[in-house]
């Protein structure tokens, strides 16, 4: 189909549908700017709604005293662009080039969009391990967020392991130790990545039991997860472990979808976009926020917020 809106010059395409491009489209359209969203497709690496949609129940997004589906909170999120004029269109952003000083034209495999302003919304994508059981026990006790699923009834008093040894694997484990009956942290080496500070916690911390040198090679249970097949990195020897628990948190980094743009703006070297506090890049017009420029939060909320921020600067560089 041809879309006409590619023939005309557009003050702001927001590429990405999760919280930080949702947010922004709602003040971009209550300004009367006719924001143009692209959503994504099946096709690339930006799922529709994002990452958010992955998530049972959020239970930390105010304005949610019972906690909200995580898919159904992306809808509201879409209705309420829409209900203010934003144009959503299910394509994928493929690259961004600049026209002249002050135009970009965004690229996707159906069509070109000319436009004044872009904000990048583009999220991250939580690294997975690639074991037997690990499809079949998503979201039946396997996840990559403790602050969105750890409260579940499914993980209160119950054993669970959290893979990886960085902050965030740390971090998932302290936020799970309040609330499990223990946490094993199964960690590859014998010392982790993470920061001084969060090592120290750990390693204090009574509940969270360190397994070195293992990795998980499978995923069993029934209706959840029930155990853990563990492999030593280290012993030349093929027996296998096996570790009771009743869930599975993965916490081996986020890769950030800014793969599209890595050679247009700058990143570090992890593929987070840079940006100052205005959520500006290192390209004047172009804009990031929420997971893909966030290394450190990757909250629904930081990102609503941060989405707010750019659409505020956006605003005020147009006028
Ligand atoms: P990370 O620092 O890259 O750590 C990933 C961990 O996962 C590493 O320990 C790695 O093991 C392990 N790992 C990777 N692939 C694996 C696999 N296939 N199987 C088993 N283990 C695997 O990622 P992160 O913890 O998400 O942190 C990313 C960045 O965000 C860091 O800069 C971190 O400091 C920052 N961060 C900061 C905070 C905070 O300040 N509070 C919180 C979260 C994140 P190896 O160690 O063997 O490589």
């Amino acid at each position: 189909m041809i879309i006409t809106l590619d023939k005309m010059l557009n003050n702001v395409i927001i590429i990405g549908s999760g919280p930080a491009g949702h947010t922004a489209a709602i003040y971009l359209a209550r300004a009367n700017l006719q924001p143009i969203m692209l959503e994504g497709d099946s096709s690339g690496e930006v799922v529709s709604g994002g990452l958010l949609t992955t998530t049972k129940i959020v239970e930390n997004y105010p304005g949610f005293p019972q906690g909200v589906d995580g898919y159904e909170l992306t809808e509201n999120f879409k209705e309420q662009s829409k209900r203010f004029g934003t144009e959503i269109i299910s394509e994928t952003a493929t690259k961004i080039t600049q026209n002249d000083d002050t135009t970009f034209v965004v690229h996707t495999a159906e069509n070109t969009y000319h436009t004044r302003a872009v904000i990048i919304s583009t999220g991250s994508t939580p690294n997975r391990l690639y074991i037997p059981g690990y499809d079949d026990f998503w979201h039946k006790g396997i996840s990559t967020c403790a602050v969105c699923d750890g409260g579940l009834p499914c993980y209160r008093n119950v054993p669970l392991a959290v893979v990886g040894g960085g902050d965030s694997a740390c971090e998932e484990a302290l936020h799970l130790s309040h609330t499990a009956s223990k946490v094993y942290l199964i960690h590859r080496r014998y010392q982790l990545r993470a920061s001084k500070i969060m090592i120290d916690r750990v390693l204090r911390n009574p509940k969270i039991i360190p397994i070195w040198n293992s990795e998980v090679v499978e995923v069993l249970g029934g209706d959840q997860v029930e155990k853990l097949l563990l492999k030593s990195t280290t012993e030349e020897t093929l027996s296998l472990s096996e570790l009771e628990v009743r869930g599975l948190f993965v916490a081996i980094g986020h890769t950030p979808n800014s793969q599209f743009v890595k050679d247009f703006v700058e990143t570090d070297k992890s593929g987070f976009i840079v940006t100052n506090e205005r959520k500006e890049t290192s390209v004047k017009g172009i804009w990031a926020a929420g997971d893909v420029q966030d290394p450190h939060y990757r909250q629904a909320i930081t990102a609503a917020g941060s989405g707010c921020v750019a659409a505020l600067e956006v605003e005020r560089y147009l006028h």
